[in-house]
Protein backbone atom coordinates (compact mmCIF):
# COMPACT_ATOMS: atom_id res chain seq x y z
CA UNK A 1 0.00 0.00 0.00
CA UNK A 2 1.47 3.21 -0.81
CA UNK A 3 1.27 6.24 2.27
CA UNK A 4 -1.00 8.86 1.53
CA UNK A 5 0.62 12.06 1.52
CA UNK A 6 -0.81 15.34 3.44
CA UNK A 7 -2.16 17.60 1.66
CA UNK A 8 -2.25 21.16 2.51
CA UNK A 9 -5.35 22.63 1.88
CA UNK A 10 -8.49 22.04 2.84
CA UNK A 11 -10.46 21.82 -0.16
CA UNK A 12 -10.97 18.24 -1.56
CA UNK A 13 -8.70 17.06 -4.50
CA UNK A 14 -9.72 16.04 -7.92
CA UNK A 15 -7.69 14.30 -9.56
CA UNK A 16 -8.57 14.09 -13.83
CA UNK A 17 -7.07 12.45 -16.40
CA UNK A 18 -7.88 13.51 -19.96
CA UNK A 19 -6.89 11.24 -22.42
CA UNK A 20 -4.99 11.31 -26.04
CA UNK A 21 -8.63 12.28 -28.01
CA UNK A 22 -9.75 15.24 -25.36
CA UNK A 23 -6.97 16.98 -26.14
CA UNK A 24 -6.35 16.18 -29.72
CA UNK A 25 -5.75 19.55 -31.34
CA UNK A 26 -6.07 23.19 -29.76
CA UNK A 27 -9.68 23.36 -29.39
CA UNK A 28 -9.90 20.25 -27.45
CA UNK A 29 -7.48 21.81 -25.10
CA UNK A 30 -9.44 24.79 -24.61
CA UNK A 31 -12.69 22.88 -24.07
CA UNK A 32 -10.48 20.84 -20.92
CA UNK A 33 -8.98 24.21 -19.96
CA UNK A 34 -12.73 25.25 -19.22
CA UNK A 35 -13.46 22.13 -17.77
CA UNK A 36 -10.18 22.30 -15.37
CA UNK A 37 -11.30 25.56 -14.41
CA UNK A 38 -14.99 25.04 -13.76
CA UNK A 39 -13.86 22.25 -11.15
CA UNK A 40 -11.39 24.39 -9.30
CA UNK A 41 -14.15 27.05 -9.36
CA UNK A 42 -16.62 24.81 -7.75
CA UNK A 43 -14.43 24.30 -4.66
CA UNK A 44 -11.60 21.82 -5.40
CA UNK A 45 -8.23 21.57 -5.44
CA UNK A 46 -7.12 20.48 -9.20
CA UNK A 47 -4.44 17.55 -10.50
CA UNK A 48 -4.93 16.84 -14.21
CA UNK A 49 -3.10 13.74 -15.75
CA UNK A 50 -3.03 14.51 -19.53
CA UNK A 51 -1.97 11.89 -22.10
CA UNK A 52 -0.10 12.78 -25.68
CA UNK A 53 -2.15 14.42 -27.98
CA UNK A 54 -4.28 12.57 -30.04
CA UNK A 55 -2.15 10.03 -32.03
CA UNK A 56 1.37 11.29 -30.78
CA UNK A 57 2.67 8.19 -29.17
CA UNK A 58 1.97 6.17 -32.11
CA UNK A 59 3.60 8.77 -34.51
CA UNK A 60 6.42 8.94 -31.78
CA UNK A 61 6.72 4.94 -32.68
CA UNK A 62 6.86 4.95 -36.02
CA UNK A 63 9.68 7.99 -36.10
CA UNK A 64 11.24 5.93 -34.26
CA UNK A 65 11.04 2.83 -36.46
CA UNK A 66 12.42 4.87 -39.12
CA UNK A 67 15.90 5.09 -37.86
CA UNK A 68 16.13 2.31 -36.05
CA UNK A 69 14.97 -0.98 -36.27
CA UNK A 70 15.88 -1.96 -32.67
CA UNK A 71 15.30 0.95 -30.67
CA UNK A 72 17.41 0.94 -27.49
CA UNK A 73 14.22 0.95 -24.30
CA UNK A 74 15.84 4.00 -22.51
CA UNK A 75 15.80 5.96 -26.00
CA UNK A 76 12.56 4.96 -26.53
CA UNK A 77 11.57 5.87 -23.64
CA UNK A 78 12.89 9.43 -23.95
CA UNK A 79 11.37 9.67 -26.71
CA UNK A 80 7.39 8.57 -25.52
CA UNK A 81 7.45 10.82 -22.55
CA UNK A 82 7.78 13.55 -25.34
CA UNK A 83 4.57 13.44 -26.12
CA UNK A 84 2.63 13.88 -22.03
CA UNK A 85 5.08 16.99 -21.93
CA UNK A 86 3.63 18.96 -25.18
CA UNK A 87 0.51 18.66 -23.78
CA UNK A 88 1.19 19.36 -19.96
CA UNK A 89 2.62 22.65 -21.05
CA UNK A 90 0.20 24.05 -23.83
CA UNK A 91 -2.18 23.08 -20.95
CA UNK A 92 -0.69 25.51 -18.32
CA UNK A 93 -0.44 28.10 -20.91
CA UNK A 94 -4.65 27.34 -21.68
CA UNK A 95 -5.52 27.57 -17.69
CA UNK A 96 -3.15 30.59 -17.11
CA UNK A 97 -4.69 32.36 -19.87
CA UNK A 98 -7.43 31.62 -18.42
CA UNK A 99 -6.37 33.75 -15.47
CA UNK A 100 -6.03 30.39 -13.75
CA UNK A 101 -2.77 29.58 -11.75
CA UNK A 102 -1.32 26.36 -13.51
CA UNK A 103 2.06 24.57 -13.36
CA UNK A 104 3.09 21.15 -15.17
CA UNK A 105 5.48 18.58 -14.04
CA UNK A 106 7.14 15.38 -15.93
CA UNK A 107 6.47 11.93 -14.01
CA UNK A 108 9.58 12.43 -12.69
CA UNK A 109 9.28 16.12 -11.57
CA UNK A 110 6.13 15.16 -10.13
CA UNK A 111 8.29 12.12 -7.82
CA UNK A 112 6.39 9.28 -9.82
CA UNK A 113 9.40 6.65 -8.83
CA UNK A 114 9.12 3.25 -11.19
CA UNK A 115 11.06 0.44 -10.80
CA UNK A 116 13.77 0.57 -13.94
CA UNK A 117 11.67 -1.84 -16.69
CA UNK A 118 11.79 1.03 -19.24
CA UNK A 119 8.62 0.39 -21.31
CA UNK A 120 6.18 -1.28 -18.91
CA UNK A 121 7.52 0.18 -15.66
CA UNK A 122 5.77 -0.23 -12.05
CA UNK A 123 5.09 2.51 -9.86
CA UNK A 124 6.73 2.11 -6.32
CA UNK A 125 5.82 4.92 -4.61
CA UNK A 126 5.15 8.59 -5.23
CA UNK A 127 6.75 11.77 -3.50
CA UNK A 128 4.73 14.56 -5.08
CA UNK A 129 6.24 16.84 -2.59
CA UNK A 130 6.14 19.38 -6.09
CA UNK A 131 2.67 18.79 -6.14
CA UNK A 132 1.42 18.85 -2.79
CA UNK A 133 3.45 21.84 -2.81
CA UNK A 134 2.15 23.49 -6.15
CA UNK A 135 -1.65 22.63 -4.87
CA UNK A 136 -0.78 24.49 -1.77
CA UNK A 137 0.21 27.99 -3.22
CA UNK A 138 -3.30 27.54 -5.18
CA UNK A 139 -2.24 25.97 -9.13
CA UNK A 140 -3.69 23.68 -10.43
CA UNK A 141 -1.18 20.85 -11.20
CA UNK A 142 -0.99 19.34 -14.67
CA UNK A 143 1.34 15.80 -14.53
CA UNK A 144 2.56 14.07 -17.81
CA UNK A 145 0.33 11.08 -17.08
CA UNK A 146 2.73 7.31 -18.32
CA UNK A 147 5.79 7.94 -17.15
CA UNK A 148 8.16 7.80 -13.83
CA UNK A 149 11.63 8.00 -12.90
CA UNK A 150 13.74 4.88 -11.83
CA UNK A 151 15.58 6.70 -8.46
CA UNK A 152 18.48 4.23 -8.31
CA UNK A 153 20.02 4.56 -12.09
CA UNK A 154 17.86 8.30 -12.70
CA UNK A 155 16.20 7.45 -15.54
CA UNK A 156 13.11 8.34 -17.37
CA UNK A 157 10.47 5.13 -17.65
CA UNK A 158 7.40 4.59 -18.93
CA UNK A 159 4.48 2.24 -17.67
CA UNK A 160 3.31 0.81 -21.15
CA UNK A 161 1.14 1.87 -23.61
CA UNK A 162 -2.11 3.47 -22.16
CA UNK A 163 -0.05 4.04 -18.41
CA UNK A 164 -1.92 7.52 -18.28
CA UNK A 165 -4.93 6.17 -16.75
CA UNK A 166 -2.22 4.10 -13.63
CA UNK A 167 -0.88 8.04 -13.19
CA UNK A 168 -3.91 9.15 -12.84
CA UNK A 169 -5.11 6.20 -10.15
CA UNK A 170 -1.92 6.38 -8.08
CA UNK A 171 -1.88 10.46 -7.77
CA UNK A 172 -5.39 10.04 -6.45
CA UNK A 173 -4.33 7.46 -3.87
CA UNK A 174 -1.28 9.24 -3.12
CA UNK A 175 -2.67 12.42 -3.19
CA UNK A 176 -6.50 10.76 -0.94
CA UNK A 177 -8.39 12.48 -3.45
CA UNK A 178 -11.89 12.77 -2.76
CA UNK A 179 -12.54 12.27 -7.05
CA UNK A 180 -10.67 10.51 -9.58
CA UNK A 181 -11.92 10.76 -13.43
CA UNK A 182 -11.04 9.22 -16.00
CA UNK A 183 -12.01 11.64 -19.19
CA UNK A 184 -12.56 10.17 -22.78
CA UNK A 185 -13.86 10.09 -26.11
CA UNK A 186 -16.94 7.58 -25.09
CA UNK A 187 -19.58 7.85 -22.35
CA UNK A 188 -18.51 4.99 -19.98
CA UNK A 189 -18.06 1.12 -19.35
CA UNK A 190 -20.24 -0.50 -22.39
CA UNK A 191 -22.18 -3.53 -22.10
CA UNK A 192 -20.17 -4.47 -25.10
CA UNK A 193 -17.75 -2.06 -27.80
CA UNK A 194 -20.44 0.24 -28.89
CA UNK A 195 -18.42 0.53 -32.17
CA UNK A 196 -19.05 -3.09 -32.88
CA UNK A 197 -22.47 -3.10 -31.00
CA UNK A 198 -24.73 -0.58 -31.62
CA UNK A 199 -27.30 -1.95 -29.03
CA UNK A 200 -24.63 -1.75 -26.31
CA UNK A 201 -25.65 -0.02 -23.28
CA UNK A 202 -23.14 2.09 -20.45
CA UNK A 203 -23.37 0.41 -17.00
CA UNK A 204 -24.07 2.69 -14.07
CA UNK A 205 -21.48 0.75 -12.26
CA UNK A 206 -18.97 -1.77 -12.27
CA UNK A 207 -16.78 -3.85 -10.05
CA UNK A 208 -13.34 -4.14 -10.02
CA UNK A 209 -13.27 -7.36 -10.23
CA UNK A 210 -15.34 -7.50 -13.54
CA UNK A 211 -13.27 -4.51 -14.76
CA UNK A 212 -10.75 -6.08 -14.73
CA UNK A 213 -11.30 -9.00 -16.91
CA UNK A 214 -12.92 -6.60 -19.31
CA UNK A 215 -9.79 -4.40 -19.80
CA UNK A 216 -8.17 -7.54 -19.92
CA UNK A 217 -9.57 -8.95 -23.13
CA UNK A 218 -9.64 -5.65 -24.54
CA UNK A 219 -11.95 -3.32 -23.37
CA UNK A 220 -9.98 -0.28 -24.41
CA UNK A 221 -11.30 2.16 -21.70
CA UNK A 222 -8.84 1.38 -18.96
CA UNK A 223 -5.48 -0.24 -18.78
CA UNK A 224 -5.57 -2.95 -16.66
CA UNK A 225 -2.77 -2.48 -14.54
CA UNK A 226 -4.93 0.75 -13.35
CA UNK A 227 -7.84 -1.49 -12.46
CA UNK A 228 -5.59 -3.47 -10.73
CA UNK A 229 -3.87 -0.64 -9.14
CA UNK A 230 -7.16 1.08 -8.46
CA UNK A 231 -8.63 -2.44 -6.78
CA UNK A 232 -5.56 -2.42 -4.68
CA UNK A 233 -5.69 1.11 -3.13
CA UNK A 234 -9.02 1.35 -3.01
CA UNK A 235 -9.93 4.01 -5.75
CA UNK A 236 -13.21 4.93 -6.70
CA UNK A 237 -13.06 5.45 -10.96
CA UNK A 238 -15.25 7.39 -12.56
CA UNK A 239 -14.85 6.77 -16.27
CA UNK A 240 -16.89 9.44 -18.52
CA UNK A 241 -16.75 12.07 -21.54
CA UNK A 242 -14.64 14.98 -21.59
CA UNK A 243 -17.33 16.16 -24.44
CA UNK A 244 -19.94 16.41 -22.22
CA UNK A 245 -21.01 16.51 -18.72
CA UNK A 246 -23.16 13.59 -18.15
CA UNK A 247 -22.38 10.73 -15.79
CA UNK A 248 -19.95 8.11 -16.85
CA UNK A 249 -19.71 4.49 -15.34
CA UNK A 250 -18.39 4.08 -11.59
CA UNK A 251 -15.53 1.55 -11.13
CA UNK A 252 -15.52 -0.03 -7.72
CA UNK A 253 -16.45 -1.89 -5.07
CA UNK A 254 -16.83 -5.88 -5.50
CA UNK A 255 -18.25 -7.27 -8.38
CA UNK A 256 -21.34 -9.09 -7.09
CA UNK A 257 -24.20 -8.60 -9.04
CA UNK A 258 -25.93 -11.59 -9.47
CA UNK A 259 -25.68 -10.79 -13.59
CA UNK A 260 -23.64 -11.34 -16.87
CA UNK A 261 -21.57 -7.59 -16.65
CA UNK A 262 -20.86 -7.48 -20.48
CA UNK A 263 -18.52 -8.98 -23.09
CA UNK A 264 -15.14 -7.95 -24.83
CA UNK A 265 -13.81 -8.96 -27.60
CA UNK A 266 -10.54 -9.49 -29.51
CA UNK A 267 -9.44 -10.09 -32.95
CA UNK A 268 -6.00 -11.76 -32.72
CA UNK A 269 -5.90 -12.44 -36.45
CA UNK A 270 -6.03 -15.97 -36.92
CA UNK A 271 -8.67 -15.99 -34.08
CA UNK A 272 -11.67 -14.07 -32.47
CA UNK A 273 -12.24 -14.18 -29.18
CA UNK A 274 -15.30 -13.07 -27.45
CA UNK A 275 -14.85 -13.17 -23.61
CA UNK A 276 -18.33 -12.93 -21.34
CA UNK A 277 -17.88 -11.15 -18.37
CA UNK A 278 -20.23 -11.19 -14.55
CA UNK A 279 -21.94 -13.73 -13.02
CA UNK A 280 -22.39 -17.24 -14.74
CA UNK A 281 -20.14 -16.63 -17.44
CA UNK A 282 -19.67 -20.35 -17.85
CA UNK A 283 -23.12 -21.05 -18.36
CA UNK A 284 -24.04 -17.75 -20.15
CA UNK A 285 -20.53 -19.11 -22.32
CA UNK A 286 -22.58 -22.30 -23.38
CA UNK A 287 -26.19 -20.36 -24.10
CA UNK A 288 -24.05 -17.78 -26.29
CA UNK A 289 -22.14 -21.31 -28.11
CA UNK A 290 -25.71 -22.21 -28.80
CA UNK A 291 -26.92 -18.86 -30.15
CA UNK A 292 -24.14 -18.81 -32.35
CA UNK A 293 -24.62 -22.27 -33.55
CA UNK A 294 -28.27 -21.58 -34.98
CA UNK A 295 -27.04 -18.44 -36.73
CA UNK A 296 -24.13 -21.08 -38.39
CA UNK A 297 -21.54 -19.91 -36.38
CA UNK A 298 -19.18 -22.57 -35.25
CA UNK A 299 -17.84 -21.74 -31.70
CA UNK A 300 -15.36 -23.46 -28.97
CA UNK A 301 -14.60 -22.55 -25.61
CA UNK A 302 -11.80 -21.10 -24.56
CA UNK A 303 -10.97 -21.15 -21.08
CA UNK A 304 -12.78 -19.93 -18.14
CA UNK A 305 -12.21 -18.50 -14.65
CA UNK A 306 -14.46 -16.74 -11.90
CA UNK A 307 -16.82 -14.51 -13.48
CA UNK A 308 -15.38 -14.72 -16.86
CA UNK A 309 -15.75 -17.14 -19.70
CA UNK A 310 -14.32 -16.95 -23.49
CA UNK A 311 -15.51 -18.32 -26.43
CA UNK A 312 -13.43 -18.37 -29.89
CA UNK A 313 -14.70 -17.90 -33.51
CA UNK A 314 -13.62 -17.47 -36.77
CA UNK A 315 -12.11 -14.06 -37.25
CA UNK A 316 -14.14 -13.10 -40.23
CA UNK A 317 -17.29 -13.69 -38.03
CA UNK A 318 -16.10 -11.63 -34.60
CA UNK A 319 -18.48 -8.62 -35.39
CA UNK A 320 -21.36 -10.33 -36.30
CA UNK A 321 -21.31 -12.95 -33.79
CA UNK A 322 -20.44 -10.66 -30.35
CA UNK A 323 -23.96 -8.32 -31.56
CA UNK A 324 -26.19 -11.70 -31.61
CA UNK A 325 -24.19 -13.24 -28.01
CA UNK A 326 -24.79 -9.16 -27.05
CA UNK A 327 -27.81 -8.69 -28.34
CA UNK A 328 -29.16 -12.31 -27.11
CA UNK A 329 -28.00 -12.17 -23.82
CA UNK A 330 -27.44 -8.87 -22.84
CA UNK A 331 -29.64 -6.69 -24.89
CA UNK A 332 -33.11 -5.38 -24.66
CA UNK A 333 -34.38 -8.30 -26.02
CA UNK A 334 -32.69 -10.44 -23.32
CA UNK A 335 -34.31 -8.39 -20.20
CA UNK A 336 -37.96 -8.62 -22.42
N1 LIG B 1 0.27 8.41 -24.64
C1 LIG B 1 0.41 7.07 -24.15
C2 LIG B 1 -0.24 6.09 -25.11
O1 LIG B 1 -0.73 6.48 -26.14
C3 LIG B 1 -0.11 6.89 -22.77
C4 LIG B 1 -1.59 7.13 -22.59
O2 LIG B 1 -2.22 7.73 -23.44
O3 LIG B 1 -2.14 6.70 -21.58
O4 LIG B 1 -0.23 4.92 -24.85
MG1 LIG C 1 -6.30 5.23 -22.86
Amino acid sequence: MLPTIQTVGVMPVVVQKYGGSSVADPDRLEAVADRVRDTRASGNEVVVVVSAMGETTDQLVELAAQVSSQPHPREMDMLLTAGERITMALLAMALNERGVPAVSYTGSQAGILTDSAHGGARITRITGERVTASLGEGKVVIVAGFQGVDPQRREVTTLGRGGSDTTAVALAATLGASSCEVLTDVDGVFTADPRVVPAARKLEAIGYADMLELARAGAGVLMPHSVEYARDHEVLVHVRSSFHHEPGTMVGGDSEDAQLAGLAHANLGDVGVITLVGADADENAERAMRILGESGIESSEGGSAARMARIEVEASSLDVAVRLVHDRLLGMEASL
